[in-house]
């Protein structure tokens, strides 16, 4: 027996194959961990012990996991790569601030691209993202433009590409494996095409190092700040006009004596933000 250390890059039928400085194992999970309730993850760091002569091994032991998705099941994400297309679909501004706010609630890096380039030259929204702060690329899956730019983007993370669909995230993705893997087109013919295979996350290696996850997308997000003091900070534009606001208890959204307010009247803070920032509190349930 030979022990190592590495990273569960797939999961299927019991079977998971972690990823080692020596290669890939498949490997099950020991006993212990259906006993005691817990399942190994895509993403999980583990210590695995290997037979050398069948080459197959046994899960031993799971690292303690720095974050935890549900859809898709997946663990240690460090990065989000949100996708935006410049049109067809045009921006759902609101979607894209939905999963900023997740990302920076779990502490994730957040990458914004805007896909479809070729289609309209100055989209002017990216403009908001930028003056908030956030690192854009501006990229096109059909013409290969700033590609480069997104995989030194993606080097040592582990990534999860995130949009409504349409965007264009399986023809980014395979753009970046440089690979036909990922199934493109419009919706409705590929809910048509894929109705028969179950998917399964699964992480790609990167040549440069770092992985991304082959399943885009996430079917519900969840938000774990449940009051406006804590939620306002998932908008990182607001900070610096935190704390300063009349009323303790401010929710940004009416108060008199609101500095976020005020920061929205003279164009520190864009509309659109402040805009989905209202929504997204009363879709959360936010309570003072
Ligand atoms: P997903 O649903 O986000 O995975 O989107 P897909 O990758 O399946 O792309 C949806 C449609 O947009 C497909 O018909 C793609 O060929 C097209 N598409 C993707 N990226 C681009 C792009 O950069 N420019 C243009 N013009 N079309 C694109
Ligand atoms: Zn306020």
């Amino acid at each position: 027996m030979t022990n190592y250390k590495g990273r569960i890059i797939k999961g299927i039928g019991g079977f998971y194959y972690v990823d080692t400085a020596a290669g890939v194992f498949e490997c099950r999970a020991r006993g212990i961990f259906r006993k005691e309730k817990i399942t190994p993850l895509v993403g999980d760091m583990v210590e695995i012990s290997v037979d050398e002569t069948s080459k197959t091994g046994s899960v031993d032991l799971i690292m303690p996991r720095k974050n935890c998705f549900i859809r898709p099941p997946v663990s240690n994400v460090t990065q989000m790569a949100v996708v935006v297309a410049a049109a067809n679909p045009k921006p759902n501004l609101y979607l894209l601030d939905k999963l900023i706010a997740a990302a920076e609630d779990k502490d994730i890096q957040i990458l914004i691209c805007w896909n479809k380039m070729d289609l309209e030259e100055f989209p002017s929204e990216v403009e908001i993202y930028e003056k908030a702060g956030f690192k854009v690329i501006r990229v096109s899956a059909e013409t290969g433009q700033n590609i480069d730019i997104l995989k030194k983007s993606l080097k040592d993370e582990i990534t999860v590409f995130a949009g409504n669909s349409g965007v264009g995230k399986s023809s980014l993705l395979n753009q970046i494996l440089g690979d036909g893997t990922f199934e493109t087109g419009e919706v409705s013919e590929r809910v048509e095409r894929g109705k028969h295979t179950t998917r399964h996350s699964e992480l790609a290696s990167l040549p440069e190092g770092g992985y991304i996850i082959d399943t885009p997308g996430f079917g519900s997000l969840e938000i774990g700040e449940t009051d406006y003091t804590d939620f306002a900070y998932l908008f990182r534009e607001f900070e610096p006009y935190l704390g300063g606001c009349k009323f303790r208890d401010c929710s940004h959204t009416v108060e008199i004596g609101c500095k976020v307010l005020e920061a929205l009247k003279n164009g520190g803070i864009s509309q659109s933000r402040h805009d989905s920032y209202c929504r997204l509190i009363k879709e959360t349930d936010v309570k003072k």
